[in-house]
């Protein structure tokens, strides 16, 4: 056999080969970002946005050695720790209410699939016509508008607590923020401006409800000073929106004394997580956290003064009425 037929048989053993591993190429795509859940007559639907790498360093009031320990227990042992965007729709058959909007275009590459999980889940920005905010940081406002800082949402007005508004939009706010934090109320103040213009911008006092008979809104200070969660019960089922009450799954449920980097007041934020934590295990309600796990859902559990995340299970939109019963 000579050079060039050695050559050409090689390859054609090549072509061979590698014809037959190429008949089911790699699809090297993820399935759609969203999760459905029923409240009772009510469709929650997680929306995935995206992620961010969060420090560990981030993790504050326990030595890093031992939070870096509860991490690995969790087999989270990479320089950053993944955290989920996740926004919620809910659709109480009158409304479709959005909870939160991700980080939109401020956060690279690695966030802005909002609108395309929506569309996936089978709803359009232009149906949306409620938007309730847990706070005013740039993960939860950005996903408001485009690029150019246009409205996404154009049929909905947004609420925010008062005391949320009152702190991140002030026009000296900007003005007074300390140099490394200027950027949190410039894009705060520019994800809502075209929403302030049209008039779709609105706020709320504690105690005041935005959806009057709809959802219910508490003020849990301390991440932020207007941070709320929010509550819809439907049919004796309730689900309650905590927004950042929760950064990180490995540490905080099991140590809730340790708090994160972001929160405005951490002794405050402390507080909130563990009131709301304890009233999720008494009352056994659906609970949903805006940086937990995609989809983000679960419930709260107890042992002794620790908690734990539950996370929802994925299964059928609603479970049949009758299942039988394996034994
Ligand atoms: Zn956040």
């Amino acid at each position: 056999m000579n050079g060039i037929l050695k050559a050409a048989t090689a390859l054609t053993c090549a072509l061979v080969i590698s014809g037959a591993m190429a008949q089911a190429p790699q699809q090297g795509t993820q399935a759609p970002g969203y999760f459905r859940l029923a409240v009772g007559d009510y469709e929650v639907t997680a929306l995935f946005d995206g992620y961010n790498d969060l420090s560990p360093k981030l993790l504050q009031g326990m030595s890093q050695a031992r939070i870096r320990a509860l991490l690995a227990r969790r087999s989270i042992e990479t320089p950053g720790v993944q955290t989920a965007f996740n926004a919620f729709l809910v659709n109480t058959g009158k409304q479709l209410i959005l909870v939160d909007s991700g980080a939109g275009q401020c956060i690279g590459a690695t966030a802005g699939q909002l609108v395309a999980n929506m569309q996936a889940a089978g709803y359009q920005p232009e149906q949306v016509d409620t938007i309730l905010l847990t706070h005013l940081h740039l993960d939860h406002v950005c996903g408001l508008v485009d690029a150019q800082k246009q409205a996404l949402f154009t049929n909905a007005t947004v609420y925010a607590a008062k005391a949320e508004a009152d702190y991140w939009l002030d026009p000296s706010a900007l003005a007074k923020a300390p140099a490394g934090a200027r950027a949190f109320f410039k894009i705060a103040q520019d994800s809502t401006a075209p929403y302030v213009a049209a008039g779709r911008f609105k706020t709320f006092t504690a105690g005041q409800s935005p959806l009057p008979g709809i959802v219910e809104a508490t003020l849990e200070a301390g991440h932020t000073p207007g941070s709320t969660t929010y509550r819809f019960t439907s049919q004796n089922q309730s689900i309650v929106f905590m927004g950042d009450l929760v950064h990180n799954l490995a540490v905080q449920f099991e140590h809730p004394q340790v708090s994160i980097g972001f929160d405005v007041n951490s002794a405050q934020a402390i507080n909130a997580r563990q009131a709301v934590f304890s009233a999720a295990v008494a009352s056994k309600t659906w609970v949903t956290a805006a940086h937990l796990p995609f989809p983000g859902i679960g419930h709260i559990t107890a042992q002794g003064k620790h908690f734990q995340w539950v996370p929802v299970e994925y299964g059928p939109y609603k479970r049949a009425a009758k299942v039988p019963l394996i034994e």
